[in-house]
């Protein structure tokens, strides 16, 4: 391996600058844990920004990608396989769905997602191809998926977007209410949003959400790149509300670390997509399907959906107890695997001083600070994370 700064000087000098990281370069992890080059370690509650469900270098998910890889890594979706054909089955098995489209990630999950509405209304000859979403939602890069991310600041610089796309307050039902249309084919809602600040919807506005789906006949999608797969303590988020929408897209910590993402969907409503008519080279690669299928194994043999839900319990009364009332702390919320502290102040600073107590956490919306654990992290790690944090919070200049 190169010296430490010769691939600190190749990143900055090569890799675009859109990400803005620290002059670290990480070479291995270990369940929460990640190591540096200069053999530091690190606790992990960044999770990948809410992929590593399980951690890092997981045993049984490594072994599963190995053996795929000496059967075939890749052979397109000319031909069925068995592991992405067991993928599908398993989240129609656990889920509404009983369709499910593969792509690599959550944008382009989404992106199927606008697609499969406006096509869907198209072949039952209804001019319907209206997406209205929430103000701070977040749901991806894409040009549609970014048109049907509700925050300015990521779409400037890149217009003209694709037409037709309505942003309004989250959780406002009269809002909605008044957006939703004849025209509408989509709305699309997070269960929870993620980047929008880790904030949950207000108790009904998911039901009422349906309810105005239902009247004015357009169909409702749930975006759970983030917050699907057992992260808030429910395999999928909408399960804390028992509101079914019409279609899902996951990602994220589906693949168990590898790139993968997949619209779900009821049979009736894929249908709206015929033959030819959407398409993705690598989608549901069948590594990315074994590792999937790993990852749903760990979960159901350990239980992790439940651990989830405890982490978050243990997580929200330490951070409740140990940081109310403090100075310059708003807000502590979240559900299982998935908390935000939101700081009265932006959050960058305390994100290094973070770093260099080797805790590693992610900043959305520059003022919250999101723990993305893994599932089965350990309480000692998890509680050593949280003091460490605690104590940062509560010492700053
Ligand atoms: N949707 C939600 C709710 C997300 O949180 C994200 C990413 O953070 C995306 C979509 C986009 O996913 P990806 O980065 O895999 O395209």
């Amino acid at each position: 391996m190169a010296a430490t700064p010769q691939l600190l000087q190749f990143a900055r000098e090569q890799l675009f600058p859109t990400y803005g990281q620290p002059d670290v370069v990480m070479v291995r992890g270990e369940g929460p844990w990640l190591f540096d080059s200069e053999e530091r370690r690190y606790l992990d509650l960044s999770g990948g920004l809410s992929v590593n469900a399980l951690g890092h270098a997981h045993p049984v998910i490594a072994e599963a990608i190995a053996e795929q890889a000496r059967r075939f890594g890749h052979i397109s979706n000319i031909f069925f396989n068995d592991k992405t054909t067991q993928l599908a089955h398993e989240l129609c098995a656990r889920s509404f769905a009983d369709a499910v489209f593969f792509a690599n990630s959550g944008a382009e999950a989404n992106e199927a997602a606008i697609k499969l509405a406006r096509r869907y209304f198209h072949s039952r000859g209804e001019a319907r191809h209206e997406v209205v979403s929430a103000v701070r939602s977040f749901h991806g890069r894409t040009l549609g998926a970014l048109a049907a991310t509700g925050q300015p600041r990521y779409h400037e610089g890149f217009r003209p977007l694709p037409e037709g796309f309505h942003h309004v307050p989250y959780g406002d039902i009269d809002a909605l209410a008044s957006a939703v249309s004849s025209k509408t084919a989509l709305v699309m809602l997070e269960p929870m949003q993620g980047e929008g600040g880790v904030v949950l919807p207000p108790p009904g506005y998911l039901e009422a959400a349906r309810r105005l789906c239902n009247e004015a006949g357009c169909l409702l999608h749930f975006d759970e790149v983030q917050v699907g797969m057992g992260r808030t303590g429910k395999l999928f988020c909408h399960e804390h509300d028992g509101v079914i929408p019409d279609m899902m897209s996951l990602a994220k910590a589906l693949g168990g670390g590898l790139p993968l993402g997949a619209l779900v969907t009821k049979r009736d409503v894929a249908e709206g997509l015929v033959l030819g008519s959407h398409a993705s080279t690598f989608g549901g690669n069948p590594i990315a399907c074994a590792a999937g299928l790993a990852f749903l194994r760990v979960v159901d043999e350990e239980g992790l959906v439940a651990r989830s839900a405890a982490i978050g319990e243990r997580t929200l009364a330490t951070l409740r107890s140990e940081l109310g009332g403090v100075p310059g702390i708003v807000d502590v919320r979240g559900r299982g695997c998935l908390i935000g502290i939101e700081l009265a102040t932006p959050a960058r600073a305390v994100l290094d001083r973070l770093r260099e107590r080797r805790l590693l956490v992610s900043v959305v919306r520059d003022t919250v600070i999101r723990l993305a654990p893994p599932f089965n992290i350990p309480f000692e790690a998890l509680d050593l994370g949280l003091a460490t944090l605690v104590e940062v919070l509560t010492t700053r200049a």
